[in-house]
């Protein structure tokens, strides 16, 4: 038993076994599966036939109560039946829920809809909450009736527009290569009859130089032609784009002009500032043992810093002043005390965060 159940995991055929007839697709190559977006039990096309050829029929998997039509059975997409149970869900959200960005006045209103779309999928898809669910996605085809209509007509206008722009630019593309290898051939016809046209005066017994220079002089005008021509070109491409005639279209929010007040900055500290209350750090001190040390090498060679002992030095001095030793005495005293426990905690929480920088 277990060896079987080893193979049935190795083997990738194995796997392909209709859970119903158990035919596989070793013995019968041909075999094709079938599943019913109901259940997404799969099944080889005979069963199928066999068992829903007379109408509806109970999915004939062990544990499973649906009643399955033959008409709704169809070829798998995705190889993960959780994937393609997923997408036919997204899919049929997507048709229901298929408002667009310009209908929201912000940005915030319109990701809360996105936001709200993807909870109903992501509850359709893992079966939570099920009945509440699809009371919501009822409520919202309901409410949407109408506005659902126009913007499914106006997408598949979109997509025809947008096959037909697809189309047209294959079409330009096409003849931009014809007329490309079009220059090619005239250009080497145009270089042979140069070349014959030469040789036909050499032969005459016109001045070599002179002959040289004038084809020069010939070529030099063609290439100037053929650049101008490719200016004019791009130049007609520019316009067309300036158009609109491009394919490239910018969607966005109803309200454009709405503009939204733009975030503080983030501030990691919490409004906890660093600035000394008790003293100032000046740039530069006269104490002499201070200066010695400044202009000492085998201390400035390290890396050390002056302003770094000074920095330390003074708030070490002044630290004691944000200490009220007394005001301590009495909160240890209140704390004992065991009424309004909880109040004096909060109390001394309070004061405790004050105290953590004294300046
Ligand atoms: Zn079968
Ligand atoms: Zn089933």
């Amino acid at each position: 038993m277990s060896r079987l159940a080893h193979s049935t995991h190795t083997d990738p055929l194995a796997t392909e076994v209709c859970p119903v007839c158990k035919s596989t697709k070793y013995m019968n190559p041909n075999l094709k599966f079938l599943v019913n977006p109901v259940c997404y039990h799969k099944m080889c096309e005979s069963c199928v036939d066999r068992i829903f050829s007379h109408g509806p029929a109970p999915c004939p998997i062990k544990g499973c109560s649906e009643t399955l039509r033959k008409n709704r059975f169809r070829r798998q997409t995705f190889e993960d039946i959780q994937v393609e149970r997923e997408v036919d869900i997204r899919k049929k959200v997507a048709k229901v829920f298929n408002r667009r960005e310009e209908e929201f006045d912000s940005l915030r209103e319109y990701n809360d809809y996105l936001n709200e779309v993807e909870d109903i999928t992501f509850n359709l898809v893992h079966k939570i909450d099920i009945e509440n669910t699809e009371r919501r996605f009822q409520k919202h085809e309901d409410d949407w009736r109408e506005a659902i209509k126009e913007n499914a007509s106006l997408a598949q206008q979109e997509q025809m527009q947008y096959a037909e722009q697809q189309k047209a630019e294959r079409e330009k593309a096409r003849r931009r290569r014809e007329e490309a290898r079009r220059e090619e051939i005239e250009e080497r016809r145009e270089a042979e009859a140069t070349r014959k046209d030469m040789l036909r005066r050499l032969e005459n017994g016109q001045d070599p130089e002179e002959v040289k220079k004038e084809r020069a002089a010939v070529q030099l005008k063609k290439r100037l032609n053929k650049q101008e021509a490719a200016d004019r070109q791009s130049q007609l491409q520019a316009a067309d784009a300036r158009n609109g005639s491009s394919s490239f279209v910018i969607k966005g929010l109803k309200n454009k002009k709405a503009k939204l007040e733009p975030e503080a900055p983030v501030d990691p500290f919490g409004g906890l500032t660093f600035e000394h209350r008790y003293f100032a750090l000046q740039g530069d001190y006269v104490w002499e043992g201070l200066q010695e040390a400044k202009r000492d090498v085998l201390i400035s060679a390290g890396g050390y810093d002056i302003a770094s002992f000074t920095g330390r030095a003074l708030c070490e001095a002044f630290s004691g002043l944000g200490v009220m030793v007394a005001d301590e005495a009495v909160e240890r005293e209140k704390l004992q005390e065991p009424e309004g426990l909880s109040t004096t905690r909060a109390e001394v929480a309070a004061t405790d965060v004050k105290m953590e920088d004294p300046f």
